[in-house]
């Protein structure tokens, strides 16, 4: 799974790939962010089109976000957490900015 950010430095592809690895073994919640060392990221997909898959990991603390596009089907995919028409809506920007909580 290539990390799709190119703003990655050294000390943080170590970090994103523990994320990675983290959701390779299921672990979909809880996992420690590298931006706000809280342990409040959680693992997301979307499926944007037949072939591609991409997890994403989102902190729910600080707003950080990261995306991998998967080479297959993730192993730990689930509807539950699929969030493509949440997202697709986010790209088309057809969603207000404001959310609602
Ligand atoms: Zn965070």
């Amino acid at each position: 799974m290539p990390i799709e950010n190119p703003r990655s430095q050294t000390d943080d592809i170590a970090v994103r790939l523990d994320l990675l690895r983290a959701a390779d073994e299921g672990k979909l919640d809880g996992l420690v962010c590298p931006k706000c060392a809280q342990p409040c990221v959680s693992v997301y997909f979307t499926h944007p089109n037949e072939r591609e898959y991409r997890t994403w990991f989102i902190c729910g603390n600080c707003g950080f976000e990261m995306r991998a596009q998967n080479t297959g089907f993730p192993p730990h995919y689930s509807r539950e957490r699929d969030r493509t028409i949440e997202q697709a809506a986010k790209d088309r920007r057809l969603l207000a900015t404001d959310h609602r909580s």
